[in-house]
Order: structure tokens, then C-alpha cells, then sequence
């Protein structure tokens, strides 16, 4: 009863015409900053996340803490769970699902194959289980990744282009997350928007990333490694602010619009869409370090290698047109100013003092 309670206060809608999203992975990167920015403009918000330990469960539990901060429920729970996820959509009605809840990272699935399978593919069924039987059917945003292009060449990327070629198991599952969507909005008529993430950085940012593990490196004094692709080719990313992410995903979720409220009734008749979310502006690895020495006034200790076949892709780059002109989407942070504002709340959270947590 305390739990129900929670979450129907949670989910309480503080605007007219407003949306209760389901948000998962809420105490993830992404999902702790679209969590925030949807309650911010009066939104019910209620998280759903299962503080796995891939990296430091203290940074999720500290987002978890600013989030209930501000009013923020997040359910302990897994997206395998179906009897919670059931129960979850009996108790509120919500008009969308977030789904951000996934096994990120891409050399990680060398170590730990299966977690990808689990997260992003048979939580991804048992999540899409789950919206099909709710009643009303609520629209599902959720994170797909630019690494589904793989080993596309053809730059910058368009959502038309060839993903058949995933260079990694994390790609892979991603690529499938796509077909599995389409199939549940082409049987159930569920609406279904995925987001093709170009490398998101930024405050709460995720410590396995790179800009992050720099960071931390270079304030301890430690050497950093800069992978080079083939021919001595500087690896670069569409690096991607999270303010401007968070944006894209507000757009896709008032472009999906409420409800279908179809219980799987009206066959077909939901939308189905796929958005690239980048900056257009892709920077080497070894310039991204450069600011990153400007911000923190010290100098980072090289080791630059070639690229193990460890999955990563030499090259990112996004075409957003069509998310600018059907979702509004218009990212405005450069990687200077981003690195600057991700800097302030790393020295902010973990202090000059080696890189260990301040409290
Ligand atoms: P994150 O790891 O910080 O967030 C994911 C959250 O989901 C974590 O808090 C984790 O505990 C939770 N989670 C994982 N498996 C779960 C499960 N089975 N059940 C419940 N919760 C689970 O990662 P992020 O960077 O915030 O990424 C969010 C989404 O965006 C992911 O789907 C990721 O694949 C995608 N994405 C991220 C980037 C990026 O650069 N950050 C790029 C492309 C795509």
C-alpha cells in the first residue's frame, strides 16, 4: 500500500495537458536527467531501475537521492520482471514509457555476454509485453544507439543507411531492439519512437566513458590510453551534450502524443519512427583530451595504441535532419562548453583530492 502510494504520488501530473511517463534506467545517466526535466515542466515521473553494479552503484544511488529530492519515485525493480511491470501499469495509467534501462557500453559485452542478451533484449520483450496488455497502451520512447551503423562508412549517418553490420554484441542487441519495436507496433499498434544516441556526455555523466575515466586519470596523475585507428587515424565521436539529449527526448515524447488506447486493437494504425540524436560535429579523441587538460589545468600523460578489435568504430557522425524538423530537436552545446560544465560538477562531486568521493 506504502508502495502503491508512492507511486500514484509520483506519478501526479502538475500541468494541463500533461504526460505520467514510466521512465527506466531512472537512475542511469540519461534517465536521471530526463526524469528531472520532465517533473521540472510538471510531468508525473516514475522511475524504474536495478542499481546493477556495471560501474559504481554509489553515483546511482546519488542520483537516486536528487531525484527523490524532487519529488521522484524510483521503483528498485528489473525490466525482466513482468509480474512488477504489470503491476506497475495497473496502478497508473502513464501516457508514455521512457525506456533507457539497458546494459550500456561496448567492450564490456567481451567480458559479460549475456548481460546484453538479459537488459537489452529479453527486458526489452518483457518491457513491450507488458505496454501491449496495459490499458490505455502507453507510447514507448526509448534509447536505441548510433552504434548501429557499425561498419557503415558513409558519413554522416542517416537513419536510411545500412545497419546491418553491428561491430559489436552491444550494437547487435540494439539493432534487434529496433526489430523488436517494429514488430510490436506492426502486430500490437503500439507507438513506438527509438532514439539513436550519438556518445552523450556530461554532468552525473557515466564513469566507463571515456571523457569521464580521462578525467579521473589526468587528476590522478595517471597515464591515459588513446586508441588510433587504421593508417594512425585519430578515433573521433559526434560528442553529444546531455542537456541537448534530454531536449530530443522531450521533443519524441510530446511528438508520440498520448496514448494509443488501443489494448492492441487498431493494428497498424501507430506510429513507428527512428531518430539519430547527435551534434554534428564529430571531435577526435586527442582534441577531446586537449580541452579536457585547458579545463582542468593539468596535463594529461599520453599513451596513444592501436585499436584492439575491441568493437569500438573509428567514426561517428550524425545526420539530425530529420529529428530537427519532425521533433524539433536543435542541439546547441559545443564539446568546449559541455567538457566545461561536465568538469565543474566532477571537481563539485569528487573534489581535486584524487578523484575519491568528497562526503
Ligand atoms: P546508464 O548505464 O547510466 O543507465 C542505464 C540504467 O539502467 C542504469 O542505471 C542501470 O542500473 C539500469 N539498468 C540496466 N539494466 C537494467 C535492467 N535489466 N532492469 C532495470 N534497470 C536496468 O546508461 P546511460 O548512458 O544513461 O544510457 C541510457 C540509455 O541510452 C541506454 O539504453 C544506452 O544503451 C543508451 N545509449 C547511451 C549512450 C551514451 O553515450 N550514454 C549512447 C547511445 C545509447
Amino acid at each position: 500500500i506504502q508502495w502503491e502510494k508512492q507511486v500514484r504520488n509520483s506519478a501526479q501530473i502538475h500541468r494541463s495537458g500533461g504526460m505520467s511517463v514510466l521512465v527506466t534506467g531512472a537512475a542511469g545517466f540519461v534517465g536521471s536527467h530526463v526524469s528531472l526535466a520532465l517533473k521540472r515542466r510538471g510531468d508525473g515521473v516514475v522511475g524504474l531501475d536495478n542499481f546493477n553494479n556495471y560501474y559504481d552503484p554509489s553515483l546511482k544511488k546519488a542520483r537516486n537521492s536528487l531525484l527523490n529530492t524532487h519529488g521522484i519515485f524510483v521503483i528498485d525493480g528489473d525490466v525482466n520482471d513482468a509480474r512488477l511491470l504489470d503491476k506497475v501499469l495497473d496502478v497508473v495509467a502513464f501516457t508514455h514509457v521512457m525506456h533507457l534501462a539497458a546494459q550500456a557500453g561496448v567492450r564490456y559485452a567481451m567480458e559479460n555476454p549475456q548481460s546484453y542478451v538479459h537488459s537489452n533484449i529479453a527486458g526489452l520483450v518483457t518491457l513491450l509485453e507488458a505496454c501491449k496488455s496495459a490499458n490505455p497502451q502507453p507510447a514507448i520512447v526509448w534509447a536505441s544507439s548510433s552504434s548501429v551503423y557499425g561498419l557503415n562508412e558513409k558519413v554522416p549517418f542517416s537513419e536510411s543507411d545500412r545497419t546491418d553490420r553491428p561491430a559489436s554484441l552491444y550494437a547487435a542487441t540494439k539493432k534487434a531492439g529496433e526489430e523488436i519495436t517494429h514488430t510490436y507496433n506492426h502486430i500490437y499498434g503500439l507507438s513506438i519512437t527509438g532514439l539513436r544516441f550519438f556518445t552523450v556526455y556530461g554532468p552525473w555523466g557515466r564513469p566507463d566513458m571515456a571523457y569521464f575515466s580521462f578525467t579521473r586519470n589526468i587528476l590522478q596523475g595517471k597515464p591515459i590510453t588513446i586508441y588510433r585507428g587504421k593508417n594512425r587515424v585519430d578515433l573521433a565521436r559526434d560528442f553529444t551534450y546531455i542537456d541537448d539529449i534530454v531536449k530530443g527526448c522531450l521533443g519524441s515524447l510530446d511528438t508520440a502524443g498520448k496514448s494509443t488506447g488501443s489494448g492492441g486493437k487498431k493494428r497498424g494504425a501507430a506510429p513507428y519512427r527512428i531518430y539519430n540524436l547527435g551534434n554534428t560535429s564529430p571531435v577526435t579523441v586527442p582534441t577531446l583530451v586537449s580541452i579536457l587538460e585547458r579545463h582542468l589545468k593539468r596535463k594529461a600523460k599520453r599513451n596513444v595504441v592501436d585499436m584492439p578489435g575491441n568493437g569500438d568504430v573509428p567514426y561517428t557522425h550524425a545526420n539530425i535532419s530529420s529529428a530537427r524538423s519532425e521533433i524539433g530537436y536543435k542541439p546547441t552545446t559545443d564539446l568546449q562548453t559541455g567538457l566545461k560544465k561536465f568538469v565543474r560538477w566532477y571537481l563539485s562531486y569528487y573534489g581535486y583530492n584524487h578523484g575519491k568521493p568528497v562526503n
